[in-house]
């Protein structure tokens, strides 16, 4: 599978309580995972991450992240994610203070930063959730990679690295274009 120069290919997973949108289950993931060598970077939007996030781990992601919103103990899903050989990450909402992450920031292999309010593609990206990046690495001591989804652009990517994010998401940005793999190398190079 061409996937235009992409380091990784971020799955969002929605189950349609934690967001209102329905995407895609273990099923799709294994699918893919048949068609790339890249990284799989599986973005849980669910309610239940305990129960399934060993499933897509199974399926062939290699991190799964889940977020702190959801009414369940981290350590328990880090802990199943880890027993299927894969690596766990968090995810914070906009409206979420990242300190909410620090009792698990030394199991994260990734920490993921909403940019947008989660469930749905197109929206705009919102500038203030980059004030989290110091917090998370100056106050807190985080140092692993920093992922930032939603509204990210060539427009919007140099103030994301700029802030200290390391791992862009693009969808829109580069599905919404004819050529994809020139959006690829302009939000790497701007
Ligand atoms: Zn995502």
């Amino acid at each position: 599978m061409t996937v235009g120069g992409a380091d990784l290919l971020h799955l969002d997973v929605m189950d349609g309580h934690f967001v209102p949108n329905l995407t895609f289950g273990p099923f799709i993931v294994e699918a893919i995972r048949k068609l790339t060598e890249l990284p799989l970077d599986c973005h849980l939007m669910i309610e239940n991450p305990l129960e399934y996030a060993p499933q897509f781990a199974e399926a062939g992601a290699d991190i799964v992240t889940f977020h702190v919103e959801v009414d369940q103990d981290p350590h328990r899903v880090f802990d199943a994610i880890e027993a299927k050989g894969k690596k766990g990450g968090m995810v914070v909402n906009p409206a979420t203070d990242i300190r909410r992450l620090a009792p698990w920031l030394d199991r994260c292999a990734m920490v993921l930063i909403m940019s947008v309010v989660p469930g749905f593609g197109g929206q705009k990206f919102m500038t203030e959730v980059l004030e989290k990046i110091p917090v998370l690495k100056d106050e807190l001591g985080y140092d692993g990679d920093i992922e930032l989804d939603g509204g990210v652009s060539p427009k919007t990517a140099a103030a994301c690295k700029a802030a200290g994010a390391n791992v862009l998401v693009a969808g829109s940005a580069i599905f919404g274009k004819k050529d994809r793999a020139e959006q690829i190398r302009l939000i790497r190079e701007n």
